[in-house]
């Protein structure tokens, strides 16, 4: 039996073929490269793996050349390197993964109970969110483009997507709820919250594609 890896995100698949795409981040099977079993340490990541060895002995890359000289790298480069070293997109990606549902259950525990207090909570909850988002995204997209090469399958396009879809009804929520503070007393109610389920949702897809990403199962 031969082993398989995506350059792209990684994934490795046991058998005499690559599968036809890969399971974890989509792409086609001509992205899969041959490897020697030994040299693939199980379970760990692949930027800490020992530089996989192809059937032929040469180091893996993507166009199967000698990967190239290491640059000296300053400022703003530095930082980057920095921010992907130590995980700064998942480790960031908890603080609107953690205090967005909780805004979303202060907003309908407000509406259903019509408690002022609980929709003041909510607002609170969501300006840390609309806070942290920008650097989630900046990290994100970095994370994308230096280890995915920014592939755009659709697992990436889904996540993008969420993304968006997140940012823009945590802006909707908070803008409506400053012009209007009662607006859970009123009859558009529904509407917002369902705004805030959408934005529940799309969190959670984006947060399920980057878990299916970074554990590959
Ligand atoms: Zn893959």
């Amino acid at each position: 039996m031969k082993t398989w890896q995506c350059s792209v995100c990684g994934y490795i698949h046991r058998g005499d073929k690559p599968p036809e795409k890969c399971p974890v981040c989509g792409v086609a099977a001509s992205r899969f490269v041959e490897i020697d079993e030994a040299s693939v340490p199980e379970k760990m990541p692949k930027r800490e793996r020992p530089m996989a060895k192809t059937r032929s002995g040469k180091p893996e890359t993507d166009e199967g050349q000698a990967p190239p000289p290491a640059i000296k790298e300053t400022g703003f480069e530095k930082i980057k390197s920095l921010l992907l070293k130590h995980h700064a997109h998942p480790v960031s990606v908890h603080i609107p993964n953690g205090i967005l549902p909780a805004a979303v259950i202060l907003w309908l525990m407000a509406w259903v109970f019509d408690y002022d207090l609980l929709s003041k909570a909510a607002f609170i909850n969501l300006i840390f969110v609309i806070a942290a988002l920008p650097f989630v995204i900046f990290t994100g997209i970095l994370e994308w483009k230096k280890k995915y090469n920014g592939t755009l399958t659709l697992i990436f396009k889904l996540k993008i997507i969420a993304a968006t879809v997140t940012t823009i009804s945590c802006i909707i929520s908070l803008f409506w709820y400053l012009i209007d503070p009662r607006i859970l007393s009123s009859p558009k109610a529904l509407v917002f919250m369902l705004i805030n389920i959408i934005m529940l949702v799309s969190t959670g897809i984006a947060g399920h594609i980057g878990g299916k990403l970074v554990f590959k199962d």
